[in-house]
């Protein structure tokens, strides 16, 4: 199937990086230092390929490439299109970014419904399974690849559990951390390693997906570096373990919560 768009110029050589979730905040920040870090990158998004494509303009305007794929991390079938869209490129698979993410308004358990629950636990978690199965049957020496890295991001919040706002969202942060344990356990001698990072307080739109736009800025002041962190922070971390130089790392977890 030919990259939709004109987005197909990847050679033999390349080395694939898939982004979920890449369209703006942490996952956009990712696929622009990875292109920098000459990935060509599959830049996904859930609700519209213009947003994804948007990124991938932002990647080509500073000299580096990728595709753009729409596709909800939590539906099978949009899934396998999106592995279809990498297996249709020249070069190979080396890193899967499992960034999709969502949440939802602050809540007490009690007052949850099973809606939200789907909702939280099939894009995280479940989206997390599906790419990660996929990035394996790619990457994996057991399977013909070359071997990766598996970055997954977790949340501050499995470690806080997010008391009075977001205990489903934690838990389902919780879940990617056991995941990151046992996955990384699983393939470390198949040429993968799978790692978390577990950022807290990053300002991104997601807050305000959470109906509080602004509490990065309302909560920063109690963190002990006393302020909220960048998307570009994060990328960094993410960007470090995907390369060699954290060759013996895996089942390991960064924490970036300015200290929490
Ligand atoms: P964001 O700005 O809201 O971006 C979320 C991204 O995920 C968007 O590109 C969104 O695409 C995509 N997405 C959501 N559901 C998806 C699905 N089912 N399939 C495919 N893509 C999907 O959020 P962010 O803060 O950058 O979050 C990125 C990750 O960091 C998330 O896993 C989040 O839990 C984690 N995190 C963030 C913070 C923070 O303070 N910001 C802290 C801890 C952890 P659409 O717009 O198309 O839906």
């Amino acid at each position: 199937m030919p990259p939709p768009n004109g987005y197909s110029t990847a050679m033999e050589s390349e080395r694939l990086l898939l982004v979920t979730g890449g369209s703006r905040g942490i996952g956009a920040a990712t696929a622009l230092r990875a292109a920098a870090h000459g990935y060509f990158v599959c830049v996904n998004s859930r609700r519209s390929f213009e947003a994804a494509a948007s990124v991938v303009d932002g990647i080509r305007d500073r000299g580096g490439d990728g595709i753009p794929v729409q596709a909800d991390v939590g539906r099978e079938k949009d899934v396998t299109r999106l592995f279809n869209a990498i297996d249709a490129l020249p070069g190979n698979l080396v890193g899967v970014v499992n960034n999709a993410g969502t949440l939802a308004p602050a809540a007490r358990l009690e007052n949850m419904n099973s809606d939200r629950w789907n909702s939280i636990l099939t894009t995280n978690l479940i989206g997390t399974m599906y790419c990660t199965r996929e990035g394996i049957r790619r990457m994996s020496r057991r399977f013909g690849g070359i071997g990766g890295a598996i970055v997954n991001v977790s949340s501050a919040a499995s470690r806080t559990g997010s008391p009075n706002e977001y205990v489903d969202y934690a838990a389902s942060k919780g879940a990617i951390d056991s995941l990151t344990i046992g996955v990384a356990r699983e393939v470390a001698q198949d040429g993968i390693r799978v790692n978390a990072v577990r950022p807290g307080f990053i300002r991104t739109a997601i807050h305000a997906e959470g109906g509080d736009p602004l509490r990065v800025e309302r909560l920063e002041g109690a963190l002990p570096m006393g302020r909220g962190g960048e998307p570009d922070e994060v990328a960094a971390a993410i960007l470090w373990l995907l390369s060699d130089d954290a060759s013996y790392v895996t089942g390991s977890f960064i924490d970036m919560a300015g200290g929490l």
